[in-house]
């Protein structure tokens, strides 16, 4: 029998904060009076959460899955190769360091109810440093501006979608991606609704700078070639500009005489010129990066082990299914040994 309701946990170096998850999740969960799974799937974290997830699986096994990947994948990679393990009705992705809070799953499970197939969340009172709001809010403003995906706060994790959401996601095979987004594309009858948020207590944020641009990298260039066309219309725009300049240089040259002043002006528009190329070149490069990904076809994740459950991953493609166990046999020691001893 499937369950009504899946939850799906990124993991990844979460050790000091899966006690009190443990704690908060599963008294939520069974208030909720409908059948459930929770779907935990460690990142190739190198601390004690595998052992954490391991003893929470020996402790509610018929309601608990882990999906253990062999190496760090990403967020959005980790989310992907837990969907396929999914087997609810509702399927509903959660934060494993209790910055959403696990009562507000009734809420989404209520707006599924209603006729949901996507529930995105607004955070009331977003609890992170300022720079990263700041961030959130230029970004959500871009992709608005440049994508067909209406998502108000599109960094909240805590989000649900129906089960035929799911299937259509698990059938893409993009190396990089956007969960929220990626699914949105495929959602019939999306709806937004207001969750908490709390602060991370525990533990630190697992993302750096570099790794948050590289993130929103993969949400533009997945969804939208508008950067791209951004250069292009410059182009044409910076064409048409220098021409008309050329053409009056020309004329003014006849009439006037030659002209030698305003060289740093020239300095000036020629610097400005040669950085907006780099930047396109830059633009172009992270297509092209994300295409040669692609092309190469490698797995976008190594499963390691899998506690709990039918042993294969929910119904799939068949190309998928043999992709993902090829991956599990082509593993070396069983992580959940690894767990205990030391990591790499
Ligand atoms: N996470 C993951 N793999 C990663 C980075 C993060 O599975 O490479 C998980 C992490 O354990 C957490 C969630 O993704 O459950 C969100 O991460 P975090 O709280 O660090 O992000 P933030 O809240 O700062 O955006
Ligand atoms: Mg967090």
């Amino acid at each position: 029998m499937n369950p009504d309701v899946s939850v799906v946990i990124p993991v990844f170096n979460e050790q000091q904060g899966l006690p009190q998850l443990f704690a908060r999740l599963y008294p939520a969960l069974d208030a909720l009076g409908r059948s459930y799974e929770v779907v935990f799937v460690d990142d190739g974290s190198a601390d004690g959460s595998v052992a954490a997830l391991r003893e929470q699986y020996q402790r509610r096994p018929e309601v608990t899955r882990v999906v253990v990947l062999a190496r760090n994948a990403g967020q959005h990679r980790a989310i992907l190769a837990a969907f396929t393990y999914t087997r609810g009705r509702y399927v509903i992705t959660l934060d494993a360091d209790l910055q959403n809070p696990p009562e507000e799953i009734a809420k989404l499970v209520a707006a599924m109810d209603a006729g949901a197939d996507y529930v995105g969340t607004i955070r009331l009172r977003r609890q992170d440093v300022l720079w990263r709001k700041a961030a959130s809010r230029l970004m959500n403003r871009l992709r608005e501006g440049t994508t067909s995906i209406r998502i108000t706060d599109q960094g909240c994790m805590l989000r649900g979608y129906d089960r035929s959401v799911i299937d259509a996601v698990n059938r893409c095979t993009e190396v990089s991606t956007y969960v929220p987004a990626l699914a949105y594309t495929f959602a019939r009858h999306p709806v937004e609704i207001e969750v908490a948020h709390a602060e991370r207590t525990v533990g630190e944020s697992k993302y750096s700078l570099l790794r948050l641009i590289r993130l929103n990298f993969d949400l533009m260039t997945g969804f939208s070639v508008a950067p791209l066309q951004f250069f292009s219309m410059s182009g044409i725009v910076i064409a048409v500009l220098s021409l008309a300049f050329v053409a009056y240089l020309a004329i003014r040259r006849l009439i006037v005489g030659p002209e030698a002043e305003g060289v740093f002006t020239l300095f000036g528009i020629a610097f400005f010129l040669i950085g907006m190329a780099l930047l396109g070149l830059g633009v172009v490069g992270e297509y092209v990066g994300r295409i040669y990904e692609q092309v190469r076809q490698r797995p976008r994740y190594l499963v390691g082990a899998v506690l709990g459950g039918e042993t294969g991953p929910a119904e799939l493609p068949e190309r998928r299914r043999s992709e993902i166990a090829a991956e599990v046999t082509a593993l070396p020691p069983p992580p959940v040994q690894r767990a205990g001893g030391g990591q790499e």
